[in-house]
């Protein structure tokens, strides 16, 4: 799956999580998770760039926890507090990576080091334009509805 379309599925999941969200939506350890968890959804497919096997060890439970740890140390760098956050955002950012990425047909293993299993529903191909704009667009368009709504209405 191509950026917009990961960032398009993290919106969608953002969206949920504001609408449910217990606290208030001004809640400044909301706003990290959400900075750690979108800037970072598409990392797991740095390993393109950095030429290691794609879909390796990046797009694993193992790696999750990897980008975690990254995303807590990046931002409990400006303050401690906001480690617990950014961990959690670049952990569920990397869950929520490989959502979209099992929606399209090259196999990886999402659960290593737990299960060995190689995964992918095969539904449509990770670069085909129209799906990923359409996640893109469905996801901005949730993401807004549900600030407006928890914003002017509860
Ligand atoms: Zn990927």
């Amino acid at each position: 799956m191509r950026l917009e379309g990961h960032v398009g599925i993290g919106m969608i999941i953002a969206g949920v999580v504001f609408l449910f969200y217990p606290g208030n939506i001004y809640d400044k350890m909301l706003w990290i998770w959400f900075a750690a968890f979108i800037g970072m959804i598409s990392w797991p497919d740095l390993d393109l760039r950095f030429e290691l096997s794609h879909r390796g060890f990046t797009h694993t439970l193992a790696g999750a926890f990897v980008f975690g740890i990254v995303g807590g140390f990046l931002f409990g760098l400006s303050n401690n507090e906001y480690f617990l956050s950014g961990f959690i955002g670049g952990f569920s950012g990397t869950i929520a990576h490989m959502f979209g990425d099992i929606l399209t047909y090259q196999k990886f293993r999402p659960l290593w080091p737990l299960s060995n299993n190689n995964i992918a529903l095969g539904l449509f191909r990770s670069n085909d334009r129209s799906i990923n704009l359409l996640f893109g667009r469905i996801g901005i368009v949730v993401f807004i509805s549900v600030l407006v709504y928890r914003t002017l209405i509860r």
